[in-house]
Order: C-alpha cells, then structure tokens, then sequence
C-alpha cells in the first residue's frame, strides 16, 4: 500500500512516498537504513547517481542533498504541485 508521508529530501508532503534504500541493496544495503522518498525524488537519484556512486557516498540525506544537480532539481520540484505527475529525465551518463 501506498504511504502519505513527507518526502525527506524535497520535504513535500503528504505525497505518496517509496521506500529508498540508501546503500543500494546489491551492495549488502537491504538491512541498512531506507529513507521515504516521493516518487519524483527516488525517480532523479537513481537518474543522477549509479548504485556504486550511491553505496560509495551519496548514502545520507545530507550527501544526496548537497550534490549541485540536487540542489537544483530540489528547489525546482518544491514549486511542483504534489499531486502532479513529474517526469524525470534520465541522465544522459554512462554507468
Ligand atoms: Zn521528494
Ligand atoms: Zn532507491
């Protein structure tokens, strides 16, 4: 079931959130701490940052926060109705 929370990285909320894992499960993250993140959030992390970037670092908040492309998009999707749906560019990097 769907959950109405508040985002903990763009702070939205309610807004149905998901559960992140933030060391990536295949890199022994499954019993490791999760944060609930709406869908547009969950969607731009896993566009920006590749499993081994997300377990080697950005496996905080803080760290996913503080990266410029996040900074952007954060302050971007704030302004974003909740309820909308977002599309999410997938980056065009290699992983
Ligand atoms: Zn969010
Ligand atoms: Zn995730």
């Amino acid at each position: 079931m769907a959950q109405q929370e508040s985002c903990e990285l763009c702070g939205r909320g309610p807004i149905e959130t998901t559960e992140h894992h933030l060391v990536p499960r295949q890199y022994g993250g499954a019993e490791g701490p999760t944060a609930e993140l709406c869908k547009a959030c969950h969607k731009q992390i896993h566009a920006l940052f590749t499993n081994a970037e997300l377990a080697g670092f950005y496996n905080t908040i803080e760290r996913l926060r503080d990266h410029p492309d996040m900074e952007k998009y954060i302050k971007w999707v704030k302004k974003q109705d909740p309820h909308k749906k977002i599309t999410i560019k997938k980056a065009n990097r290699k992983k």
